[in-house]
This record gives structure tokens, sequence and C-alpha cells, in this order.
């Protein structure tokens, strides 16, 4: 068969329209709606339930008070039993929502479209929550250095850098280092995953650390063993303050599904 050029034109068309798919899709990622433009549609947008007072002054898990309680002296169970080795924990949202479609397209599908709209909801965050990290340096929880590998990028870094930008600190990418492999969490308990996790990160930048308050960013906090295990080492080369910032919040009774 003969091609004619008309034909590869439309070729490298086709081609280049995947390409603009995989990057920006048409559809949004949670509905599958047509939209014009990003990757979520408005109404989907408006599901991503921000994670909003009351919550746990220190893990941040939210509270189901419905009456006038003074919100900035409540401590849930789990802290008052056997608190954290961090100071404070705060997600932007509840992970079983939008926000857990919109965090696996970028951490599993490496769509970077999906960048945008992170930038626009932590924008929004950092708007409604401007004191929560005055004055830290902010961090990634580092990934293992196979994970890297096999997805060629960094989530946690990403959404750190943002916040720095966003929040105008300093981003210290590698204050800590994972010098441990560890298993799949996602079926363990807060206990198994506490074990799983222990020893797996080291300082690698104490000088940067001693005497500092350092926001150490994830993309989801599931039971926090993993942000408590970096607090712990964090705090035990000097560190002044630990506080965490997720993007996503699993909450038992919310989300069985991710425990
Ligand atoms: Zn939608
Ligand atoms: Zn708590």
């Amino acid at each position: 068969m003969r091609i004619r050029p008309r034909d590869i034109g439309g070729g490298i068309l086709r081609g280049f329209r995947k390409i603009l798919d995989f990057v920006f899709p048409q559809n949004c990622i949670a509905c599958d709606d047509k939209i014009q433009e990003h990757v979520l549609c408005a109404s989907c947008r408006d599901d991503i339930g921000f994670i909003r007072q009351p919550y746990c002054f220190q893990c941040g898990v939210p509270a189901d008070i419905s009456y006038a309680f003074p919100h900035e002296e409540f401590v849930c169970g789990v802290c008052r039993q056997q608190p954290y080795q961090f100071d404070q924990a705060r997600s932007l949202g509840f992970y079983d929502t939008v926000l857990r479609t919109t965090i696996h397209h970028f951490k599993y599908r490496r769509q970077m479209g999906v960048l945008p709209e992170m930038d626009r909801l932590l924008e929004k965050y950092f708007e409604e929550n401007p004191d929560f990290c005055q004055g830290f340096t902010v961090s990634p929880v580092p990934l293992h250095f196979n994970k890297m590998k096999e997805r060629g990028f960094d989530q946690a870094f990403l959404i750190a850098r943002q916040v720095a930008k966003i929040s105008k600190l300093p981003l210290e990418g590698g204050l800590l280092r994972r010098v441990k492999a560890t298993s799949p969490q996602a079926t363990m308990t807060r206990v198994e995953r506490a074990r799983n996790i222990k020893g797996a990160f080291e300082v690698n930048r104490p000088e940067l650390v001693a005497g500092k308050n350092i926001l150490l960013v994830d993309d989801v906090f599931t039971t926090g063993a993993t942000v408590n295990e970096a607090a712990k080492v964090l705090k035990k080369k000097g560190a002044g303050k630990v506080h965490v910032f997720t993007l996503g919040r699993v909450v038992v009774g919310k989300d069985h599904s991710a425990l």
C-alpha cells in the first residue's frame, strides 16, 4: 500500500492527540464527563472534602463534635494514649473522595496534567491555613530508591516543592534518606506498619535539622506510621517542632478499603 503524505500527517496528528489526551485528558478523571480544560470537572472539584475544624489538634484527625467545643483543645483518643512523635499533622482533604482518584492518576499513571489541579488545591488550603508552617523548612518524606526508579518521579517531593513555593518557605529535598526497603503497607494495621517502617530513615544533613522546625510532606496519611518514624529520627537529631502535611487523609470508618 502506498502511504500518502496526508496519511503520515494524520498519523502524527493522532499520535500528538494521544499524548495530549494523556497529559490533559478530555474527560474528567473522576466522573468521565467532558471537560474543556484541567483534569477535573467543576462538580468533582467541589466534591473534594477539605478537612476543616473540628479536628484533633495534634494528629489532625477529623472529630465528630457537633456541639460548640473549644476546638483548639481537642485531642483525640489515639494521641492521648500513644502520642505521635510529630507535634502536629494536617491533611488537605479526605482521601476517600475525588482526591483518591487525583492522587492515583498522579502517582501511578504519571499524569502530569494533574499537577496544576493539585497546585490549585494546595493554594486554597494554605490560603485558609496560613499559620500552620510559618518559619518551617519543608522536606518530603523520601521514597526508597527502588521505588523512585520504578516510578521515575517522587510525588512527595513534587507536593513539598509546591507547598514551599506557596508558603514561601525553604525546601530541603534531602534532609532524610531511606535506608531500608519496606513491604507494601496497604493491608497492615498501625502496629504492623510501625514495625515495618522502623529504621527505614536516616538523617542526611544533621546540620540542617538541629534546632530547625521541619514540615514533613507526604501524599497520604493512613495510620501515620511512616511520618511518625521520620519525625522520630528528625527529633533525635535535634529538630525543633516537626509538623506533617499530606494531601489525603484516610479516616477510619470513612475509608475501610485503604486500611
Ligand atoms: Zn467530574
Ligand atoms: Zn489525634
